[in-house]
């Protein structure tokens, strides 16, 4: 039997980042530009004070790039440019949606 074409292909989605450079500013611009709304907290939300920063939820982002430039201290990245040193931050931004759910 011919195996599917696809078989053994992992489909691997794309997204941005917040590193580091965003702790103690959170300026948020990039949540006013952001096509689908995933990144939080925003200023209106409750948890927004005690974050240390904002996040990217990987599963709703779709790679745009919109926010990059609207990012003040340039802590968004996409997930290939992301610096060696801030490769943590793809785990951080993932489990603080997990955490959420
Ligand atoms: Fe939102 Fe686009 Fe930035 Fe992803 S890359 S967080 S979709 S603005």
């Amino acid at each position: 039997m011919d195996k599917p074409l696809l078989a053994g292909l992992r489909i691997v989605a794309m997204t941005h980042i917040i590193a580091e450079p965003c702790i103690g500013t959170k300026d948020s611009s990039c949540v006013d530009v952001c096509p689908v709304d995933c990144i939080h907290p925003t200023k209106d939300e409750a948890d927004f004070q005690e974050a240390e920063l904002l996040y990217i939820d990987p599963e709703t982002c779709i790679d745009c790039g919109l926010c990059v430039d609207e990012c003040p201290v340039q802590a968004i990245f996409p997930e290939e440019d992301l610096p060696e040193e801030w490769q943590h931050y793809l785990k951080v931004n993932t489990e603080w949606y997990q955490k959420q759910a």
